[in-house]
This record gives structure tokens, C-alpha cells and sequence, in this order.
């Protein structure tokens, strides 16, 4: 049985409408916590402006978001407050090309959450330890190749200590050679319990990891499962032609 303080995002009929399109058209759902809910779906069909209407990057034209029971969509609510407890991972990595490694990872957590610089440098460093980046500190992102790079930028999210993990085609950008070190990193971070929502075409990141798999097309959710059922019987033929041609 799934009780409130389970729920940590829940989504009630989202709409958005850029000019003419309509680029989410109604979309309802929970993520729980300690979820992976892995996103899929056509070029377009509005993966990118779901992930950013949860954390407001997208302001949904209707609808509301609730996250950890507050309706962020509400124009009272601060909504930096809650943006801190939702790390973000984009496609290019968004590193601040004139910081170094550590400068990158310390700088939210000092200017935001008050951090004394100390204490963030040396989480900064348990955390570069984790990734086996510890000697890239001084070392700026020009100087790191791109599956180095997403690494920092996961790591950089985590000094925030969010309560979820945004993913948007995390490894689309990255070498082939490249993209296993980063799927491997998230694979840890969901073995922890982390929340997690990934949008990607990595379908066996999300066959193995995925604690549940959508299908998103034309602004809507179109179906969704558990991953096993969802990519052995998929059911609506738009899904079952959108896998013909990735698998
Ligand atoms: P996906 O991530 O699934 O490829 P997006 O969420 O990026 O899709 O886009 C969904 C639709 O909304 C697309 O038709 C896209 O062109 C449009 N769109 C996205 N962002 C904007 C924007 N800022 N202004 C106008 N149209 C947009
Ligand atoms: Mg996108």
C-alpha cells in the first residue's frame, strides 16, 4: 500500500503550451521514493519540458506539481527552496568552464546551503574520491573528457544532497566509449535508493535499473509498466513501433 509520505512528486494533469503546440497535453502520475521511473519516447514528444516542469525550469501552462506535498506550482511558494532538493543532469554537462573541478562541486553548497568552504571542499573531495576523479580537483572541465565531465556533473548534484535526480539524456552527448562509466555511476546511485527520473534511449539502462518504464508521445503518457512487461508486451502500437526501430 502506497502511503502519502511514500509519494515525493506527484504530477496532476500538466499541461504546457508553447505558442500554438501543445507540448504537454495532460499529464497525472506519482513517483515514489526510491523509484527509477525511466522516460521514453520520439523526438518531441515532450520529455525534456516534463523533466523541467518538475523542478519549474518549465512553468506548466495547467496543472500542478506537488513535491514532498507542496504545491510547487503555486506562485507563493518559494520555489529555489525546492529546486535545491532536485539535482538536475543535462545532456551537456553545464560544468562553469572558468572553475576548476572543486570550485565547480563547492559552489552551490556554499553559496546555497551556507556551507562552511572547509567542510564543502572536503565532501567535494569524498565525493571526486568516489568517482575516482580525486585528481581532477585542480583541473578544469576543458582539461576532462566527456564521460568525466557527466560524472562531475552527477557529483555536483549530489553535494546538494537532493531528495530526487533529474536525468535528460545524460549519455547522448558522450562517446560510445563513455557511456558505460556514467550508466555504471547511476546504477549506483539507484542501489542506493536514490530517486530517480531518466529520460534516455539507453533501453537496457532501463530494462535493468528502471523500477517502472514510460512511454511519453505527442505531450502525453502513453503507456507505462514495470519494465519486464513493458518492453516484452507492449501494447499500444505507437510504443510497439517506437521499440521496433530502437531495439
Ligand atoms: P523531447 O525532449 O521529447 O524531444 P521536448 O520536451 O524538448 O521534447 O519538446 C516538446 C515540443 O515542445 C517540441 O515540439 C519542441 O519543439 C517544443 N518546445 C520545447 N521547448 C520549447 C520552447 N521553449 N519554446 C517553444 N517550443 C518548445
Ligand atoms: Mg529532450
Amino acid at each position: 500500500m502506497t502511503t502519502k509520505e511514500d509519494v515525493l512528486i506527484r504530477i496532476e494533469d500538466v499541461h504546457k503550451i508553447f505558442g500554438e503546440l501543445h507540448a504537454l497535453n495532460g499529464i497525472s502520475g506519482e513517483i515514489k521514493r526510491g523509484e527509477v521511473v525511466v522516460i521514453i519516447g520520439p523526438s518531441g514528444s515532450g520529455k525534456s519540458t516534463l523533466l523541467r516542469s518538475l523542478n519549474l525550469l518549465e512553468v506548466p501552462s495547467k496543472g500542478h506539481i506537488y513535491f514532498d506535498g507542496v504545491d510547487i506550482t503555486d506562485k507563493k511558494v518559494d520555489i529555489n527552496k525546492h529546486r535545491q532538493k532536485m539535482g538536475m543532469v543535462f545532456q551537456h554537462f553545464n560544468l562553469f568552464p572558468h572553475k576548476t573541478i572543486l570550485q565547480n562541486i563547492t559552489l552551490a553548497p556554499v553559496k546555497l546551503l551556507k556551507k562552511d568552504k572547509k567542510e564543502a571542499e572536503e565532501e567535494a573531495m569524498k565525493l571526486l574520491e568516489r568517482v575516482g576523479l580525486e585528481g581532477k580537483a585542480n583541473a578544469y572541465p576543458s582539461q576532462l573528457s566527456g564521460g568525466q565531465k557527466q560524472r562531475i556533473a552527477i557529483v555536483r548534484s549530489l553535494a546538494m544532497k537532493p531528495d530526487v535526480m533529474l536525468f535528460d539524456e545524460p549519455t547522448s552527448a558522450l562517446d560510445p566509449e563513455m557511456v558505460g562509466e556514467v550508466l555504471d555511476l547511476m546504477k549506483q546511485l539507484a542501489k542506493e535508493g536514490m530517486t530517480m527520473v531518466v529520460v534516455t534511449h539507453e533501453m537496457g539502462f532501463a530494462r535493468e535499473v528502471g523500477t517502472r518504464v514510460v512511454f511519453m508521445d505527442e505531450g502525453q503518457i502513453k503507456e507505462e509498466g514495470e519494465p519486464e512487461e513493458f518492453f516484452t508486451r507492449p501494447k499500444e502500437p505507437r510504443l510497439q513501433e517506437f521499440l521496433s526501430k530502437i531495439l
